[in-house]
């Protein structure tokens, strides 16, 4: 009985080590990286609370001791009728196919910017270590442009060729001022709240944030009192929040929004722009001709893919929805149903009845740990927010899960 799993995030690692405690099954893993990515630390690269080896584990490590096998190689295609997944392997140039019995699709989501003029071509996104760390040496560079303005200033002063008025640093400040570092972070969603905040740590002092949303508050997905205290929590550490304000367009250094309430353009001014407004399915969903909802995997109530027995869709890629709850696209929901597809295969192949999947991190019953910068973070869980304590337990959270996969940690 062969088992394959294409996409090693949250969910498709966690369907692995259920699957491997559950049943003595041929298992194979297919990530196009040799690493996994926690995503939800990635925003902390900004800031170097943490760098590549804190966010990353060796997925090779992992499918030895899961006792799976492990193919590194992008799947462009699956064929559900020959129970065949196609993938690119190397540097895309080797093609080789992978047949299974059983087949989970846990290949996530990528950003999203909705055919908006200029946005793709003139922003950072933090969806993956690479574009992250792209991110981070965009700041650092606009870091070391202001620190070496600084200097020439100083230098000029204490020439005195005229340039700045005295020593005492009065006029060096205005200047250094004037080279101010604006990030703007389109989206107000978690993601954005939080790369705001590492963005505020990185800065310290040196710029201004601000971020930028289409809806009335921030957090929009989230009750109305998380949006209250997160935005109180970033106003006090000095992020700007346009909301209210719909991207139209973006230029080289510039973004033109409109105000929703009255259609009036208001143009920014940015040296580094963050994208973080919108999630889109992975591309290999387009593949795949099954039922969908806005792109996502539909499931059944027990996450296979709606109409198929054999294939199973789970993580941020798979709509799930049953009895008006639908699950959130986040990492709880991610590791949960990775978990209750393993079991529902090792039933399946048990000849017992399936169970139905239950979400607990839902789109109309939130839960979240989200951290804004300088070691704050707030929790709401059950209807009940606190801030005391958050951080930490985020912090435990996140060190347990890395601990789990027993992720090898290694520079890459
Ligand atoms: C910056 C950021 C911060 C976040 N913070 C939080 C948070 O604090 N809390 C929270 O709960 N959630 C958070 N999330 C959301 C959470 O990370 C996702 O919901 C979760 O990662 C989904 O897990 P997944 O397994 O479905 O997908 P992923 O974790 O994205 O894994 C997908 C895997 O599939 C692989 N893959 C993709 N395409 C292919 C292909 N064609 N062939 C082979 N392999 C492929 C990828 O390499 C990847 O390893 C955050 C997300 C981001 C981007």
């Amino acid at each position: 009985m062969k088992i394959v799993i294409i996409g090693c995030g949250f969910a498709g690692l966690s369907a692995a080590e259920t699957l491997s405690r559950r049943i003595d099954a041929d298992i194979t893993l297919i990530d196009r990286k040799e690493y996994f990515e926690n995503l939800a630390l990635l925003p902390e690269i900004l800031s170097g609370k943490v760098n590549t080896s804190d966010v990353t584990g060796d997925i090779r490590k992992f499918a030895k001791r899961t006792g799976a096998n492990f193919i590194v190689g992008e799947v462009y295609d699956v064929d559900f009728d020959e129970k065949q997944v196609y993938l690119r392997r190397g540097r895309g140039t080797e093609v080789s196919a992978e047949s299974y019995d059983f087949l989970i699709i846990s290949v996530g989501a990528e950003p999203s910017f909705f055919g908006i003029p200029g946005a793709e071509e003139h922003s950072f996104t933090v969806n993956s270590l690479e574009s992250v760390l792209s991110a981070r040496r965009k700041l650092d560079e606009l870091a070391q442009a202001q620190a070496q303005a600084k200097h020439w200033h100083w230098h000029c002063a204490v020439e005195g060729d005229g340039v700045a008025e005295d020593r005492s640093g009065v006029a060096e400040d205005r200047r250094a001022g004037d080279r101010s570092i604006d990030v703007v972070i389109a989206g107000a969603g978690l993601t954005g709240v939080e790369v705001a905040g590492e963005v505020v740590d990185f800065l310290r002092g040196r710029g201004a944030c601000r971020i930028v949303e289409m809806m009335p508050r921030v957090l929009p997905a989230m009750p109305e009192k998380v949006s209250r205290r997160v935005a109180h929590m970033l106003a006090r550490r000095g992020v700007e929040m346009l909301t209210g304000h719909a991207v139209q367009s973006v230029r080289e250094n510039e973004i033109e929004l409109r105000k929703v309430s009255s259609s009036e353009s208001v143009v920014l001014h940015f040296d580094m722009l963050i994208w973080t407004a919108g999630l889109k399915p992975n591309r290999l969903s387009e593949r795949i001709s099954a039922p969908k909802v806005r792109g996502w995997l539909k499931t059944d109530d027990y996450l296979r893919v709606y109409g198929f027995e054999d294939v199973y869709a789970i993580g941020d890629i798979a709509h799930f929805e049953r009895a008006s709850r639908t699950s959130g696209k986040n990492a709880e929901e991610a590791e949960r149903q990775g978990k209750a597809a393993a079991e529902n295969i090792a039933r399946a192949l048990k000849g017992k009845p399936l169970k139905e999947y239950t979400p607990k991190n839902t789109v109309q019953n939130p839960r979240a740990l989200i951290s804004v910068g300088g070691n704050e973070a707030i929790a709401y869980f059950n209807g009940i927010l606190f801030t005391c304590f958050a951080y930490r337990i985020k912090k435990h959270i996140e060190r347990k899960f890395m601990r789990k996969f027993s992720v090898n940690r290694g520079e890459i």
